[in-house]
């Protein structure tokens, strides 16, 4: 007997958190906290200075707040040591992508000027080897997911020449132009800490010929505290505990 959406993703509003709306201390690009003087926050600095990047758009579904259970979710599902732990988290975070998308996948095509995206892929892991054996963001998004599912490419392969760096390297991935030449792609990925390794899918999507590249990674990595400083947990604090699935960070509905 299988759940429905809603069942398997209501108990996620417990402890997951809208997007900060648009302000002084929240980046434009990824929408973690940052000073009110800076323009974007630490990590996207440096990526919106470079003519690399190319995610068109980039709109985290929830926050992934370091320690704590979103966290804990979405390094469960691929790393929990139990198989049956992970697949109870798979089946979870897959119902949340489900049901955020079912809503407000038609804002973030809007939010980049397309009338929607025929193709969606994934953001693999660094190297080959890696990507073969971890096969988990794909089997949400391209099986268990239907929303996604008939749209599914793995479009995106490692080329194994990552130095393995935390910077963006240009190519780190490549794509197939046969899956998204001419096309608007929606990539996922589970979780967004710098943004390096979507930026660098993304580069490699518009290599191939891709159109737009809107990224939703389900969670927008945060640390409470950064070097003694607490503010992003007080931001955090001030944002309403509980999941709102209508709350758009795109646009009204
Ligand atoms: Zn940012
Ligand atoms: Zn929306």
């Amino acid at each position: 007997v299988g759940l429905t959406v809603k069942e398997a993703s209501d108990r996620y509003a417990n402890f997951m958190r809208n997007p900060a709306p648009s302000g002084p201390n929240v980046c434009p690009r990824c929408w973690t906290f940052k000073k009110p003087e800076r323009t974007h926050c630490y990590s996207c600095d440096w990526i919106v200075k470079s003519p690399n990047h190319h995610c068109d758009i980039v709109v985290p579904i929830t926050y992934s707040v370091d320690g704590e259970q979103m966290h804990t979710e979405l390094a469960g599902y691929k790393n929990a040591l139990a198989a049956d732990v992970r697949r109870h988290h798979l089946v979870g975070i897959t119902a949340v992508l489900w049901r955020h998308l079912q809503a407000h996948e038609p804002c973030v095509a809007s939010a980049v000027g397309v009338e929607s995206f025929p193709v969606v892929t994934t953001v693999p892991s660094k190297t080959v080897a890696a990507d073969d054996s971890r096969g988990q963001l794909r089997r949400m998004v391209g099986n268990w997911c239907r929303h996604t599912k008939k749209r599914y490419r793995r479009a995106l392969r490692p080329t194994d020449r990552s130095t393995g760096e935390r910077e963006f390297e240009s190519d780190r991935y490549e794509a197939d132009a046969g899956d998204v030449s001419g096309r608007a792609v929606l990539l996922i990925d589970d979780t967004w800490t710098t943004g390096v390794s979507a930026e660098a899918a993304a580069h490699a999507l518009k290599q191939a010929g891709a159109t737009h590249v809107a990224c939703v990674p389900i969670g927008r990595h945060v640390h409470r505290v950064v070097k003694d400083d607490d503010r992003n947990g007080k931001l955090l604090d001030k944002l309403p505990s509980r999941f709102d699935w209508d709350a758009c960070a795109v646009g009204p509905h």
